[in-house]
């Protein structure tokens, strides 16, 4: 793009704020990509400001749940895997991944992935030879997030400025502009930069604004997630706890995470393909059906 912003054209004043001016690098968005690239940045002695919409610590939306062996590995070299390793589900939950006809149905079969104690000596998973010295952690983004943050936040380089919503982006030949609205005070001001990276998710201001398209099938499979909590739940499955659990049964199929190894579940309902609209699912009918579970079933959407 070569629309340089011209402070005579736009009425949003020109601030490179004190505060923002942080180094040459500005980062779009501190969820685990941002937070990570902020991290890895500073190790390298690169000053960074991270602009992020959502207040400090505010919790993301429980999305991401499992961690490759090669982020696991920048983890460590980063000095965080540890760390990484011991949050999330409880130190002996099965990392298992079972397939059953419903949630609380019979068990059709079971990938055995070991819990996070036994990660490094169980010999019993189909990762358990990798040749690697960190092998994947299945860990939602709500317990994996706060670690990133506190690290990234307690680095002299990294800047992390909260409530803050990029609006717009300008590029030009030496340097990109950003429009930053502070969601507190809802006033707006531009700041530049040399580089931009853009970790604004899947909605991102800043693939639009350098004209990024998706390439190949935009739509694999409809998926309508619900967050819920069901302390009863746990114990109502006739066979061993896993991770995930995928649903397969001709009236509904789905996946099931589960979140804090207590009562907090991912449920992810796969729309059939004449569903297109996910205003005109019966969320709760789908989430009862994925469960195998009555009307008498009691759970909260988080
Ligand atoms: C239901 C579900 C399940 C998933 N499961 C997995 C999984 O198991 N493993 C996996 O790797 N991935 C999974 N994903 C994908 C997952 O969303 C991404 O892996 C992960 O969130 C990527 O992190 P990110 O930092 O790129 O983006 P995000 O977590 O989306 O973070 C982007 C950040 O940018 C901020 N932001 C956005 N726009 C702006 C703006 N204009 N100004 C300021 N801040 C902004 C947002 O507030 C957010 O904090 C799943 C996604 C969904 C929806």
């Amino acid at each position: 793009m070569s629309d340089t912003w011209r402070a005579d054209q736009d009425p949003i004043p020109v601030l490179v704020m004190a505060e923002m001016d942080h180094g040459e690098v500005l980062i779009v968005g501190a969820g685990p990509v941002g937070l990570t690239l902020a991290i890895d940045l500073a190790w390298r002695g690169i000053n960074v400001t991270v602009i992020e919409k959502r207040a400090a610590a505010e919790p993301p939306e429980p999305k991401c749940n499992h961690v490759a062996a090669r982020s696991m590995e920048i983890f460590r070299r980063l000095g965080l895997a540890e760390k990484v390793r011991n949050a999330g589900l409880p130190a002996d939950y099965p990392h298992d991944i079972s397939y059953r006809t419903t949630f609380t149905g019979c068990e059709l079969t079971r990938i055995p992935i070991p819990c996070r104690r036994d990660r490094f000596t169980s010999k019993h998973g189909p990762d358990c030879n990798w040749p690697t010295p960190e092998p994947p952690h299945r860990i939602n983004q709500i317990f994996l997030e706060p670690i990133l943050f506190e690290h990234a936040a307690a680095q002299a380089r990294i800047h992390i400025v909260n409530r803050a919503l990029v609006e717009d982006v300008s590029i030009d030949d030496d340097s990109v502009s950003v429009v930053v609205r502070d969601l507190e005070t809802g006033s707006a001001r531009r700041a530049s930069y040399r580089y931009l990276i853009g970790c604004d998710g899947a909605r991102s201001v800043v693939r639009k604004a350098i004209g990024a398209e998706l390439v190949g099938d935009a739509i694999v499979q409809r998926v309508q997630s619900t967050y819920i909590r069901a302390p009863d739940l746990i114990r109502r499955q006739n066979c061993e706890r896993a991770w995930g659990t995928g649903v397969i049964n001709p009236r509904r199929a789905g996946m099931v995470y589960a979140i804090d190894g207590r009562e907090r579940w991912l449920i992810h309902n796969y729309m059939s393909p004449g569903e297109i609209d996910f205003e005109k699912v019966d969320r709760d009918a789908c989430i009862r059906t994925i469960l195998g579970v009555g009307a008498d079933f009691e759970y909260d959407i988080i």
